[in-house]
């Protein structure tokens, strides 16, 4: 027998809410969806009357629907916000390349202007020929550095106020996972904000999550009954695999108890550090000028390990070499050995 959606009571309902069991019907699952990340953003103040805010546009679910639903909320409740969408591409042939399609299609369809920035006129490396010098094994380090840094440099060159991206609540919820597994005690305390005051070390633009709280599974219901347009294959380097642990874990989690997810953020936004913990202090890259909270900002050493042949250098903790790199000074010998290869 069809059930009825038990918010009009009036249609059939076409789905079960993932998040909280409800039998809706399309349009009251639309305006759920909507009205909940309404509230996200009044509650937080995510945004002020007037602003430019870019949003983070890969051509995925996430940023499709944030993309979809903030021009629908700025209508609707007139926001007064002057929305642009900004890519990065990383030079992943194969992969950003058909995915930028999907956003230039949004950029169509949504009547929003677009920026794209790459790794190759930023850095002068392709994500293709980072992964030829040091394998896919360290390669998403290189590539998560270097796109929070390439997010805010095109934040920058637009002059925008603020950043949005697609963070979703399972994204948040990994994110706490993982920090607590890496014992990260200064990630851990601020990765579930859902917003975040420029210069910090999130970058030099505030950011904001307007879809903390919206589970995958409801922003995959809703691009597929809205019929948006996403890209969603996966990267041909192959995803991190540590996330990968902490994504197969709370999916098993969820499995056996939705809230699990929203349980996980709510844990991480109530943890509070004992006193006397000691937080990395935020100054600038000598070299780049971004923040950083050592000498050279990680990008920069990254970068340095690339053109030197040395991948190793950005890996792992090397400041006491941050002095020579900036004075252009060699490497000892037995240095360079030690950085030379990425099978460690
Ligand atoms: Fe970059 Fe790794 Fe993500 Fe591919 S999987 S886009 S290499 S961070
Ligand atoms: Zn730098």
């Amino acid at each position: 027998m069809p059930v009825q959606c038990s918010s009009c009571a009036c249609s059939r309902a076409v789905l079960k809410r993932p998040k909280t069991g409800h039998s809706l019907c399309k349009g009251c699952f639309f305006w759920a969806f909507e009205e909940e990340t309404h509230r996200t953003i009044t509650s937080a103040r995510l945004f002020d009357r007037g602003e430019t805010v870019a949003i983070g546009a890969s051509g995925g679910k996430d940023s499709t629907v944030l993309a979809y639903v903030l021009k629908v909320l700025n209508e609707r409740y007139d926001y007064g916000l002057n929305l642009l969408l900004l890519s990065v591409d990383e030079g992943i042939t194969g992969y950003r390349d058909h995915s930028l399609e999907a956003v230039k299609r949004n950029q169509q369809q949504y009547d929003l202007p677009l920026k794209i920035v790459s790794y190759e006129e930023l850095y002068g490396w392709t994500m293709d020929a980072i992964v030829k010098q040091v394998g896919v094994k360290n390669n998403c380090t290189f590539c998560g550095v270097f796109r929070r840094q390439a997010l805010d440099r095109g934040a920058v060159m637009l002059n925008v106020d603020k950043i949005c991206t697609g963070h979703n609540a399972d994204d948040v919820a990994e994110t706490v996972l993982m920090n607590v597994l890496r014992g990260d005690v200064a990630r851990l305390n601020r990765c579930t904000a859902v917003s975040t005051a420029g210069g910090g070390s999130d970058g030099v633009v505030p950011r904001c999550k307007p879809l903390k709280y919206a589970y995958e599974k409801e922003i995959v219901l809703y691009a597929y009954f809205k019929k948006l347009h996403y890209f969603s294959t996966e990267c041909v380097y192959s995803p991190n695999a540590y996330r990968g642990h902490a994504r197969a874990f709370l999916k098993d989690l969820e499995a056996v108890r939705p809230s699990a997810i929203a349980d996980v953020i709510h844990s991480g936004e109530n943890l509070s550090l004992k006193e006397g913990v000691k937080m990395p202090v935020q100054g600038t890259c000598s070299r780049c000028g971004y923040i950083s909270s050592q000498a050279l900002c990680k990008s920069c050493v990254l970068l340095e390990g690339l053109n030197r042949g040395l991948p190793k250098l950005g890996i792992g903790k090397h400041h006491r070499l941050h002095g020579r790199i900036l004075a252009r000074q060699p490497l000892t010998p037995v240095e360079e050995e030690k950085m030379k290869t990425l099978e460690f």
